[in-house]
């Protein structure tokens, strides 16, 4: 029987800037060594193990979740150390953290505002949500552009502001002070996206309340978790009461509530990890640096944004020795020739060097 077709195309039926889209690109990487999506490459301890199995044997997965995830709310307040009277908000991963954010300010002629290079979903959720999407560039170092960024909120007085920080894929900082003069200059929300948080120098959760615009994104992918999808905001009660409203209410499944909660009674195993992966990126770090005409920059996440000739074929010759990384060049001008390495276990790290050393000298 041939198939019945009485219906319209995508082409026909889809709003055209989701047509013109490209999809979120995530590259298959069985067998390979797996150094391109920011995550821990640890497994947990023997004991813990056991314990997440037992729980999980236990987890009532014919009902749904706690829709409200009051347990779990109360552990990551706990061991988030939030400001007296701030809330938490859960997302099934920041990402849609942010798509929530971008559904509530999206007014016609509502704009978001972040800079570039950075987190690609910004942009990709305000093309979602039907939101205007400005991308203020970095300065040749990757550093906040204070006056443009200024200028921009004058402009365009946007809704919702993103600041990564630390920065993907740049890994930096911006300056804590910069992103003050942003807070006190928007009539709009700023969200600091800390994603990194673990393995970065500084936080903007203990500013939380003395700015009645700032909310601080967190995510636990970075810190272990990713397969759970687990990321929340924090915030004033005013503000997170009305986002509330757009959550779909069992966001967060029965599994990754039950195993997020015994990972965050053992926080400190976690951040020992994170503790290992500091000291590893120093090692890569200096051997980044110490490659012939890689310019490395400077990283305060689990990652490192470097720079080469040729950087597109070395990518190529790295795949070739069995080593993903993420090739940021052809994805934005300021990322010309540049890659990105996720800090491994100290075998992985060792691998990768080894392997970049032998695709360098194959293209030189
Ligand atoms: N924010 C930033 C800056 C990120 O780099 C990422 C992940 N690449 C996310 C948010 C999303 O993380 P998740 O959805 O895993 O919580």
């Amino acid at each position: 029987m041939p198939p019945i077709r009485n219906s319209a195309t995508p082409e026909q039926l889809l709003r055209q800037d989701i047509l013109s889209l490209h999809a979120y690109h995530v590259q298959p990487s069985p067998g390979m060594v797996k150094l391109d999506a920011m995550e821990n490459p640890y497994l947990l301890p023997e004991n813990i193990r056991n314990e997440i199995a037992h729980a999980v044997a236990n987890a009532a997965i014919n009902r749904y979740p706690d829709a409200n995830a009051i347990t779990l709310k109360k552990s990551i307040k706990e061991v988030s150390v939030l400001p007296p009277g701030m809330e938490v908000l859960l997302g099934n991963g920041s990402d849609e953290i942010i798509q929530l954010l971008a559904m509530a300010v999206a007014k016609p002629g509502a704009t978001l505002i972040s800079v570039e290079p950075s987190f690609v979903m910004y942009k990709m959720i305000a093309t979602f949500t039907g939101i205007n999407y400005v991308g203020v560039p970095l300065t040749d170092d990757f550093k906040l552009d204070l006056p443009a960024m200024l200028e921009a909120i004058k402009q365009h007085q946007p809704a919702l502001i993103f600041l990564a920080h630390p920065n993907n894929p740049t890994g930096n900082l911006f300056d804590a002070a910069a992103i003050e003069k942003i807070l006190e200059a928007a009539n709009g929300l700023v969200v600091v996206d800390e994603a990194y948080y673990a393995f970065a120098s500084h936080s903007f959760l203990p500013q939380l309340g003395r700015y009645d615009n700032l909310l601080v994104m967190r995510t636990f992918s970075k810190l272990g978790m990713a397969g759970l999808r687990l990321g929340f905001l924090a915030g004033s009660k005013v503000w997170l009461d009305q986002l509330e409203k757009l959550r779909l209410p069992y966001n967060v499944g029965v599994l990754t509530q039950v195993v997020a909660e015994i990972l965050l009674k053992h926080h400190e195993v976690l951040l020992q990890q994170a503790e290992q992966i500091k000291l590893d990126r120093s090692w890569l770090f200096e051997r980044l640096v110490g490659s012939v005409d890689v310019h490395a920059y400077p990283s305060d996440a689990n990652f490192i944004l470097f720079r080469l000739p040729h950087a597109a074929k070395v990518f190529e010759g790295l795949k070739q020795r069995s080593v993903l990384i993420k090739k940021l060049d052809g994805g934005h001008p300021a990322l010309l020739d540049c890659l990105r390495v996720t800090v491994g276990t100290v075998e992985e790290n060792a691998l990768f060097v080894k392997a970049l050393q032998e695709s360098i000298h194959q293209f030189s």
